[in-house]
């Protein structure tokens, strides 16, 4: 192990390749920084440090101020010590300096999960778009009222290639009586066999309304996957430890040192999807690398086809 590596990083911005609407409001443009940590032997690895401050990440300004007091210089034992205030920072140092992970473990392939364009623009896209067979996708929801969102529901279900699999997000945008709503429609849609599998509804209500979500977990058949609630791994281990009956979307980008949450894993199997942050390919890399291991065996990960093809 080298006692000290030099360090320098550079912000990036890049627009997204389509503008994101979610319950949070649009996002066109992903802010970074790409850290490069160089050894005393002149050998160099990067890290990726891509914040979500809407997930209560440190904000990019924070990451800069902690990456220009570094000065150039930080060692292993100061990169396990950056403060749980900077997960993605965390995450950033932690991949770079992360050697020991054997890479694609069992071999299997990851299945790409299409995110289509939110609301009424799905039918454009859908006419105009061909989708592979079987596919998985994904449609945000709680941007529009219930009336006009469950009427597109059942428009775009019928709309769908057979064999498709899909996930609702609500970006914890529903009030409880909409997610009451949605889930119900949700549970009768299980009894059509023509409909699309419905693989889950994701994050219904905000983060901080747990203990309404376990009880729609208790009262519905659909299962609910929780995002924003676990956005850190002291999140993922607390609702672990209440036995929360459903999914776990885990954005492994902003959930700090990936070295950290490998281990946990290991120790704690439990149905984790990871999902992307928009983040480039240096991340991207570190976050499959963890899908290789952990992602549930019978899920798509979070990432469009294109992404997963870029990484490759
Ligand atoms: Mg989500």
């Amino acid at each position: 192990m080298y006692s000290c590596y030099h360090v320098d990083f550079q912000p990036y911005q890049l627009p997204l390749p389509f503008p994101l609407v979610t319950a949070h409001g649009p996002w066109t443009i992903r802010e970074g920084i790409v850290i490069r940590l160089t050894n005393a032997h002149g050998q160099t690895t990067e890290g990726e440090i891509a914040p979500l401050p809407w997930f209560g990440t440190e904000t990019l300004a924070m990451a800069q101020d902690f990456c220009q007091q570094l000065n150039g210089q930080i060692t292993p034992a100061e990169i396990e010590q950056i403060p749980h205030t900077l997960p993605c920072c965390q995450f950033a140092f932690g991949s770079a300096v992360w050697h020991d992970c054997p890479e694609n473990d069992d071999g299997r392939s990851l299945l790409p999960c299409q995110l289509l364009p939110t609301g009424a623009a799905v039918f454009p896209y859908l006419a105009s778009t061909p989708l592979p067979t079987h596919p998985t996708l994904k449609w945000k929801i709680g941007v529009h009222s219930f009336e006009i969102e469950s009427v597109w529901f059942l428009r775009l279900i019928k709309q769908l290639p057979p064999g498709t699999r899909l996930r609702l997000d609500a970006n914890g945008g529903l009030s409880l009586e909409d997610a009451q709503q949605w889930l119900s429609l949700l549970d009768r849609q299980r009894q059509n066999t023509s409909a699309p599998c419905i693989e889950y509804l994701e994050q219904p209500l905000p983060p901080e309304r747990i203990k309404e979500m376990f009880g729609l977990a208790r009262t519905f058949q659909t299962a609910i996957a929780l995002d924003e609630s676990v956005a850190q791994l002291a999140q993922l281990r607390t609702l672990y430890q209440q036995e929360w009956p459903g999914l776990y979307i885990l954005k492994a980008a902003i959930m700090g040192d990936p070295r950290r949450l490998d281990s946990w894993l290991n120790a704690h199997p439990c149905p984790v999807i990871f999902s992307s942050v928009f983040e480039t390919a240096i991340a991207r890399h570190t976050v499959l690398k963890l899908a290789q291991r952990w992602n549930a065996a019978e899920y798509a990960v979070g990432f469009s086809p294109l992404q997963l093809s870029q990484s490759e």
